[in-house]
């Protein structure tokens, strides 16, 4: 039996680093501290043993080599004109530098999850920037929480243990006590009902409440109508109140401010609140994101391409423009011909309309686990799993880079050494 204390949980973009994990042989047999999403993830389950084709006619799965998928793989994206490779979210640093350069190789168009979730998030910090800190800092000194459209209960069990709510930290002594917490969501969720304050939102109205709150803040209630997005002016003045009277406020927020109307308006209002809020005091604020390197993700590109996401190669050079050259861009356009899904699953997230064309073009997974992207999939290629049997770096919600140690040997290829199998493929298909 071995211990790996300090361990690093590769699900959430919480990132926890203090899990203590057991193992037996080749085997975790606990994931002390976890939560249950990231123990389910660690304990293991609905992995693909082997690689797989559709090739008979009633398009059944059957069994093949690596060496066949990943031949299938490289003529698929050497075969086609618009090759979307997408995912990348659940794998870690290293990953994506091989996927990027295989988009580059191929000339096609390179997109993470952000996609459907913090991608909004991106457009407004390239206009507003983005007045944040790390999380170390909020455990250490805020007494004014909020979550905006994030349901941490549900989507990042120990977010408010860890960093936001329970935590106890050097100025934070007191931990809840010590705290204020608002929840503004369009439903009564499991974090609100925790929460000392609740702003029921009403659905699609969340900009026209971050209007109403930087009028008052900024002395200008006279304007603001007796409600404001089924939120009462009284409310409202009363929240302006708490905010202003804290020492260190954070506001950390979630996919029903990205994705609701408004998107990524919502979030640049969310931001130009928060400067307007330095004036009287000292706020940051934070997305949550989902999966545990969703934010390596943009790191990567950003360095790599310029561009955090939805990156164009075809031109020979990259090309960003979120609203065409996002995932579901090209998707639901039909533009896309051929399509690579790695460590995300676009068939489980995608909006009907591009589930559909996904079913129409030649799918490639790459995934250690059996998701509903494998049942629109026509080659799927198992890998180990990122953080679990393979080392490497990833990034918390925050921006600060962990390294992942490996928990127990890798019993598959690692996505690393397949992305770098195809792209010598497509060279010799090119006869590069
Ligand atoms: S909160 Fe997230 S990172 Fe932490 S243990 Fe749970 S799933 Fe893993």
């Amino acid at each position: 039996m071995a211990v790996i204390t300090d361990a690093l949980c590769p699900f959430c973009g919480c990132t926890c680093d203090d899990l203590t994990i057991v193992t037996e042989g080749n085997k975790i047999i606990e994931a002390k501290h976890a939560c249950k999403l990231g123990a389910a993830k660690i304990m293991g389950h609905h992995r693909i043993k082997a690689p797989m084709m559709r090739t008979d006619k009633n398009g059944n799965f059957k069994e093949v080599s690596y060496e066949e998928a990943i031949n299938e793989t490289a003529r698929i994206l050497v075969n086609s004109k618009r090759p979307l490779l997408y995912g990348w979210a659940s794998a870690l640093c290293e990953v994506h530098k091989k996927g990027i350069l295989l988009a580059e190789e191929v000339g096609g168009i390179i997109d993470n999850t952000a996609s459907v979730c913090h991608g909004p998030s991106t457009l407004a910090v390239h206009e507003k920037g983005l007045p944040t800190s790390t999380l170390g800092q909020i455990k250490n000194r805020a007494d004014v929480v909020v979550f905006w459209g994030s349901n941490p209960v549900q989507a990042h069990p120990r977010h408010m243990g860890r960093y936001s709510v329970f935590a106890k930290g050097f100025f934070s002594d007191k931990g809840r006590r010590g705290r204020k917490i608002i929840v503004a969501d369009v439903r009564k969720t499991e974090t609100a009902n925790i929460a000392d304050e609740y702003i029921q939102v009403q659905q699609g109205s969340d900009y026209l409440v971050i209007s109403a709150l930087r009028a008052i803040l900024s002395g200008h209630a006279d304007v603001v109508p007796d409600a404001v997005g089924g939120v009462s002016k009284e409310q409202l003045v009363k929240l302006v109140d708490i905010l202003k009277a804290a020492k260190f406020g954070a506001v950390f927020f979630g996919m029903g401010l990205t994705q609701s109307q408004g998107r990524y308006k919502n979030i640049d209002n969310a931001i130009s609140l928060i400067f307007e809020l330095n004036s009287f005091t000292k706020y940051v604020i934070m997305p949550m994101r989902g999966h545990y390197n969703v934010t390596g993700f943009g790191q990567v590109c950003s360095w790599e391409t310029g561009f955090a996401s939805a990156v164009d190669f075809s031109r020979g050079i990259p090309y960003y423009n979120p609203g065409e050259t996002a995932a579901n861009d090209l998707l639901l356009r039909k533009e896309a011909d051929a399509a690579m899904i790695i460590a995300g699953d676009a068939g489980a997230h995608f909006p009907a309309n591009s589930v559909r064309h996904l079913a129409k073009i030649p799918v490639v997974q790459i995934d250690p686990y059996w998701n509903p992207t494998t049942e629109v999939a026509n080659v799927v290629i198992p890998t180990a799993i990122c953080g679990i049997e393979v080392e490497g770096t990833a990034y918390r919600m925050d921006g600060v880079s962990l390294r992942y140690r490996k928990m127990i040997e890798p019993t598959h290829p690692t996505d690393m050494e397949v992305l770098e199998r195809i792209t010598e493929r497509v060279r010799e298909i090119r006869g590069d």
